[in-house]
């Protein structure tokens, strides 16, 4: 048995334990509680200490391209998404299969450093799958499909799952479908993919209401996407808008009703949310990667109301500069007015539910999977720190965990510490300087970096 114990331990949003510390039995957490408690255990093999850190769920990053890491710094800041799709298809034009193995890779390591245990990734090629499976990551693979040929619907999901079917899932690895987006997926390859889906118990992720230019397209079939898919004989000269909107627009297919993880969701009405909220989709939230494609606010806050789940997700290297979950929370506290256990939320539990994972993953709990990430916090200790960002206003009293913007104290017997230690931490957390320094996975310690 594993002992992994720091000066605080954060078992959820909600609730914090002073000198915590987790048992790990194998693949699964055994017990929580202080590192008295958890001392007495027998059977103990090890004992990690993290020392000035902040133990958390391990963090789960919803949305990512591994597959794009070696593109960082190599595609220009654009807010024209065609352009920017033009330079990725450009940069990769020579890339054989050991580029895109290095690019996977790179991205694995990357997300491991920074504490992330879970990864939402989409596949472009079958490398995804191989080298993913070999990576100590806990993921579902979306293969993605694209085909705008009413046509080939049936022949695309066909030659898809014969390119799936030697891939093996395992207790870590999810195979998932990523029809990419309606300006690249036909409605038919939408409905045949939203019925196999559901009859297979199958994944589905799609990217949806991204640009204006994607609302166009599908409302009255203008913008630049007819002429770009028309340039690369994409689209048929008898095509069609569909006079929807994006969210209208899938409800149409279908897929909507698959419990569908929804990418982006940059411009949806009110009306739109409420139809999300009837399907019990979830939405990927990519906050730094939307801030470099321009995008106006996103309608995060309204989603969050409306209690619909939203996880956070970093994209891929090509539109941001790290694949940190804890970069995207520190970015969102330092730009919106999010409460930090609201992020912490978005980042684990919400994330988990996303991905199915909701009884195993998320939260710091006895029999859940030992997912775990620990913090360095800044040096100064809790007490001296005076608590001056206007995002850490928070009650003492009251409040739930999802959707509401209010805060709860630690309820649970044993937990020392009320609403002022919690703030205190997480305003540590936040803090540019935290940095990770460990991440397990189911049990295994993936990376520990005590000088960090
Ligand atoms: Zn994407």
């Amino acid at each position: 048995m594993i002992i992994v114990k720091a000066k605080y331990l954060i078992t959820n949003p909600e609730c914090c334990i002073e000198n915590g510390a987790v048992a790990v039995k194998g693949t699964k957490i055994h017990r929580v509680g202080t590192f008295d408690e958890i001392k007495a255990l027998t059977s103990i093999d090890k004992i990690v200490e993290l020392g000035n850190a902040v133990i958390l769920p391990g963090l789960i990053n919803v949305h990512t391209h591994l597959d794009l890491t070696n593109l960082h710094n190599r595609i220009k800041p654009t807010s024209n998404f065609t352009h920017w799709v033009f330079q990725i298809v450009g940069a990769r034009i020579r890339w054989k299969e050991d580029d895109y193995i290095s690019s996977i890779e790179k991205g694995i390591d990357l997300c491991v450093e920074s504490g992330t245990t879970t990864v939402a990734d989409i596949a472009n090629t079958e490398y995804s799958f191989s080298v993913l499976k070999k990576s100590p990551l806990r993921k579902v693979v979306y293969k993605e499909v694209i085909d705008l040929n009413p046509d080939h619907a049936k022949d695309v999901l066909k030659k898809t799952q014969s390119e799936l079917s030697t891939i093996i899932p395992d207790d870590l690895l999810s195979i998932g479908l990523s029809p990419h987006a309606p300006y690249s997926v036909s409605r038919e390859l939408y409905q045949t993919i939203a019925h196999f889906a559901r009859e297979t118990d199958t994944p589905v992720c799609t990217h949806i209401a991204e640009t204006w230019d994607e609302i166009e397209f599908l409302t009255k079939g203008t913008g630049s996407f007819p002429a770009f898919l028309r340039q690369i004989r994409a689209l048929s000269d008898n095509w069609q808008a569909p006079g929807l909107t994006p969210i209208q627009y899938l409800n149409e297919t279908g897929i909507l009703r698959n419990h569908s993880l929804l990418i982006h969701c940059n411009y949806v009405t009110d009306e739109e949310i409420s139809v999300i909220k009837s399907s019990e989709a979830s939405v990927a939230f990519c906050p730094r990667s939307h801030h470099f494609f321009g995008h106006t606010n996103h309608p995060v806050q309204k989603l969050l109301d409306a209690k619909i789940n939203v996880g956070l997700g970093t994209d891929s290297l090509a539109s941001n500069d790290t694949l940190s979950i804890i970069d995207e929370m520190k970015f969102l506290f330092l730009r919106h007015s999010i409460l930090p256990n609201i992020l912490l939320t978005m980042a684990t539990i919400n994330g988990a539910k996303v991905l199915g994972l909701e009884s195993k993953a998320g939260q710091i709990k006895e029999g859940f999977e030992a997912d775990l990430c620990g913090i360095r916090l800044p040096d100064a200790p809790v007490g001296n720190i005076v608590t001056v960002h206007p995002h850490l206003n928070l009650p003492h009293q009251g409040g739930g965990i999802q959707g509401d913007n209010k805060y709860s104290p630690p309820l649970v017997g044993g937990v020392r510490g009320g609403g002022e230690l919690l703030r205190n931490i997480y305003d540590q957390l936040l803090d540019t300087t935290s940095k990770n320094i460990f991440t397990m996975v189911a049990g295994s310690i993936c990376y520990q970096n005590q000088s960090g």
